[in-house]
């Protein structure tokens, strides 16, 4: 082969300036290592057998070609029914609704649909990881705001949020119940969210994938830090709250949020890429159009089984929360007394968990030696943060496994114990 004469830049400026995704990496070194999979937040349990069963039978019934490009019909007056049900809001299946192949395709066709050049996009950090490069890609200026874990749990400063929006303020993220923390947004922490959004005239996108993952209300945390009485009167009734509140639902808001949200983590799905967006109709056309041209559709068949899945009754739902609550009760137990700091999650399948007391130089290090020296794998905490010495001390864990999975697990970070 001749050598090429370079005289461009062979890879954009885009792509070189984010990383490949660590979550998905430390999956990948799990298998190298054989390491107990905790990093990555997917299901190792079987699928529902009636929700395959379905997506078999429409595979066989030949629901095989090109869907309608912004979703099947009855996958989308599914998710009308199941969103009236869950949140009482009326959602047009013809304006209102894209399916999209997961969330993640949700939440960048909505960017893309929307935030022009140099926009600016507040995201609460930490920060599911997809969100940095997804302000990258739709050229959007993210700006970081720190959640503080603190006595009731993670929050924010509401000064600092406020200084965070101003005139080019296009939108605000939200992830609700939030991955990485776990912290469930209250309706007063919405309420001040949708005011700085009604007063800037922001969009807010609100990923709602791990709305049924909520848990009952959790003892006091470990973690003492000072805030500021704003902070303290938004979380104060904090734990009183044990239900999902979409931002949606808040006064004025409908009309300018988006909601995405999927079947992956409901329905232990991941692997089906089927998501969709809530949007109003302009915005939704905008988004139909994007993700058109990026993908044409979701998969057709497992839409099809998705119509079925979102018609279950609401016993799945409390059947799913419970299963979650009980495996969130063993692993926090196990983490604390393998030497972790760590609240309980109030939501979401994940524990943040602070690792300074292994002495470590810092979360990439420690997250080597778990995987290749204890046999655990978990996510590096800066992955989490634009400035990755914030997440130095943490690591991020995830529950959503098979009891013996998180039995392997509690027993090899017994060995971690003895080291502390
Ligand atoms: N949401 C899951 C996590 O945070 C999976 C992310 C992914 O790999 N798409 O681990």
């Amino acid at each position: 082969m001749t050598q090429a004469k370079l005289t461009k830049n062979r890879i954009s400026k885009k792509a070189g300036s984010f990383t490949e995704s660590v979550i998905r990496e430390m999956t990948r070194e799990a298998v190298k290592y054989d390491a107990v999979n905790l990093g990555q937040g997917f299901p190792d349990f079987a699928a529902p057998e009636d929700i395959k069963q379905k997506a078999m039978e429409a595979i066989s019934e030949d629901h095989n070609q090109y869907a309608i490009t912004w979703g099947v019909k009855s996958f989308r007056d599914a998710i009308v029914k199941k969103t009236k049900w869950f949140l009482d809001l009326d959602i047009d299946a013809e304006t209102e609704i894209t399916v999209t192949c997961g969330s993640t395709e949700g939440m960048i066709a909505g960017m893309m649909a929307t935030v022009d050049t140099d926009e600016e996009v507040v995201i609460f950090e930490p920060f599911y990881e997809n969100y940095a490069p997804d302000a990258i890609l739709s050229d959007a200026k993210p700006v970081y705001v720190p959640l503080y874990r603190g006595e009731n749990g993670w929050r924010f400063e509401p000064d600092e949020l406020r200084d965070a929006f101003n005139k080019k303020t296009k939108a605000i993220i939200i992830c609700n119940p939030n991955n990485p923390t776990g912290k469930v947004f209250n309706r007063k922490e919405l309420e001040f969210i949708a005011d700085l959004c009604r007063e800037f005239d922001a969009l807010c996108f609100t990923d709602e994938i791990y709305e049924h993952i909520i848990y009952d209300a959790v003892q006091s945390s470990r973690f003492k830090v000072q805030s500021s009485d704003l902070a303290s009167q938004l979380t104060a009734d904090h734990r009183l709250q044990t239900t999902h509140i979409s931002m949606a639902q808040i006064e004025g808001m409908r009309e300018r949020t988006i909601v995405v949200n999927s079947l992956s983590k409901t329905f232990s799905v991941t692997g089906w890429r089927v998501g969709y967006c809530i949007a109003p109709p302009d915005i939704t056309s905008a988004i139909r159009k994007v993700h058109d041209f990026l993908t044409v559709g979701a998969a057709n068949p497992l839409q099809h089984a998705g119509a079925y899945a979102l018609n279950l009754p609401e016993s799945y739902y409390t059947d799913l929360q419970k299963e979650y609550q009980r495996k969130r009760d063993f692993i926090v137990p196990v983490l604390r007394d393998a030497g972790f700091k760590c609240d309980s999650p109030e939501g979401a399948y994940y524990v943040m968990s602070d690792i300074s007391n292994f002495g470590f130089e810092d979360d990439v290090e420690f997250t080597k030696y778990l995987i290749r020296e204890i046999g655990v794998a978990v996510v590096p905490g800066s992955s989490f943060y634009h400035d990755k010495n914030s997440g130095k001390n943490q690591v991020r864990f995830c529950f959503c496994k098979k009891d013996e999975t998180l039995e392997a697990a509690a027993e090899r970070l017994q060995k971690l114990k003895a080291k502390v």
